[in-house]
């Protein structure tokens, strides 16, 4: 199993047990949420983008348009990226004692921005292929233009953390004996049916279930 070393940004100072390395931990939570947070300084003020984001093997990719400026004050300067997975709310017998049973990955690292236009389109193609599996290829083809107007970053998965509570809430001894319901509200996120556009043809089938949530 591979191991990343942690460094002075990604050592787990509190609950350090919680605190993961190694890379089948951190790429199984990058693989279950598209959904990530990069934070970065936009004129010397923190910002955070919401985006999708995917793997592939040793780097994640994120996209958007070539003239966003908060892409484009991600070049050349650090970030941090974060994919969160809420997994349930953890209901103790103290307020205090309530958590949250979560999945977590934080990544740091200087972007690449990709210009070559066959690389971009390739990555976008796996980029469809996980989230939709099977559309990229029933779509018309995309055009220079559109590859010029998209961006695609992407940052090795060099120095990252990941971060993850499981189980039932950890109380004071003496609560224990409490009469006060404690446990943990599993949360997921699910697909819903899809609904068509109404300006689609009569009779066209629906898409496959996305693929990423399927492990999420
Ligand atoms: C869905 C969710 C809800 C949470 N809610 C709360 C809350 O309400 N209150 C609260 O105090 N904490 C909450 N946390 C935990 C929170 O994200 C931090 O882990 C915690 O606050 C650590 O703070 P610290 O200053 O001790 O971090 P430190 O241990 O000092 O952080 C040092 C390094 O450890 C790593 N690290 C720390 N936290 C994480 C993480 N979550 N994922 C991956 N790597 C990490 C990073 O590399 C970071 O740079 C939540 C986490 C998640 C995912």
């Amino acid at each position: 199993m591979t191991e990343l070393p942690p460094t002075d940004r990604t050592r787990l100072r509190r609950l350090h047990g919680r605190g993961r390395f190694d890379r089948a931990t951190i790429d199984a939570v990058l693989d279950a949420q598209p959904l990530c947070h990069i934070a970065y300084l936009r004129d010397g003020v923190p910002a955070l983008l919401p985006s999708l984001q995917w793997r592939e093997g040793d780097r994640v990719y994120w996209h958007g348009s070539s003239a966003s400026h908060a892409l484009r004050a991600q070049i050349g300067t650090e970030v941090c990226l974060a994919v969160t997975l809420l997994d349930g709310l953890v209901l103790a017998r103290s307020g205090f004692h309530h958590s949250a049973n979560y999945r977590s990955v934080m990544l740091f690292g200087r972007p690449e921005w990709i210009e070559d236009p066959r690389r971009k389109e390739q990555h976008l193609e796996t980029f469809f292929e996980r989230l939709l599996p099977g559309r990229w290829k029933s779509l018309r083809p995309v055009t220079q233009q559109e590859l010029k107007a998209t961006a695609v970053l992407s940052l090795p998965i060099r120095e990252a953390s990941a971060k993850i509570r499981t189980g039932p809430p950890v109380d004071e001894q003496a609560d224990y004996a409490l009469p006060i319901w404690a446990g943990v509200l599993p949360l997921r996120t699910t697909v819903g049916a899809p609904i068509p556009d109404p300006r689609n043809p009569e009779g066209l089938p629906p898409p496959a279930e996305p693929g990423t949530f399927r492990s999420g």
